[in-house]
């Protein structure tokens, strides 16, 4: 048994633990303050893991958790093409050739002519939006692998700004491997506690 985790926020130490929970790792809130003096109504609690060799994939999980709760959910409406009403085809608007609008790459088909259309925008106007009906989809969403190429992130080992870089990677500095998830996790916590 080892804490994973200290001075988490109230509201966040549940979630936390159920995502542990059910990612298959042992884990449990403990309140260590019994006495709320200093920490208002809702004291910071720990998240414990019951078995010492889960804590990098838990600190993963843990960040993921606060990732979503802080951001939102990860995903936002799209459009599946591979679901479209089968044999619909459009029509090339600059040969009139007929094409397959499943076809496509990033939502985009090419016509053996050469053009290339926005496979969705060819659909509306030629069927109209009902025919995208049942295609409407979740998809992951881009903006928070965007928000953490951009998070203002440093190299805990020597301070290295790691703006610009990918989530995960090696600190082109000095090496360290890093995950900026767990960093932003780390800045969250320590803010939470600092408010
Ligand atoms: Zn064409
Ligand atoms: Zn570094």
């Amino acid at each position: 048994m080892r804490t994973l985790l200290t001075g988490v926020p109230h509201a966040l130490a549940q979630p936390v633990c159920d995502a542990l929970l059910g990612e298959g790792i042992g884990s449990r809130v403990v309140r260590p303050f019994t006495s709320l003096a200093g920490y208002g109504a809702t004291p910071p609690a720990e998240i414990v893991i019951l078995n010492d060799g889960d804590v990098q994939r838990a600190l993963l999980v843990a960040a993921e958790c606060v990732l979503t709760l802080s951001c939102g959910p990860a995903a936002e409406p799209g459009v599946d093409l591979s679901r479209l009403a089968s044999g619909l085809r459009v029509t090339c608007p600059a040969c009139e050739g007929s094409l397959d609008p499943r076809g496509g790459v990033d939502g985009r088909v090419t016509c053996v002519c050469g053009a290339r259309h926005g496979a969705v925008e060819l659909i509306i106007a030629q069927h109209g939006p009902e025919a995208l009906e049942g295609c409407t989809t979740m998809r992951e969403s881009s903006g928070e692998a965007a928000t953490l190429m951009h998070a203002t992130v440093k190299c805990v080992r020597c301070g290295h700004a790691l703006e610009g870089l990918a989530r995960r990677g090696v600190c082109p500095e000095c090496g360290r491997k890093f995950d900026k998830a767990v960093c932003v996790l780390q800045a969250y916590l320590a803010a939470e506690f600092r408010a």
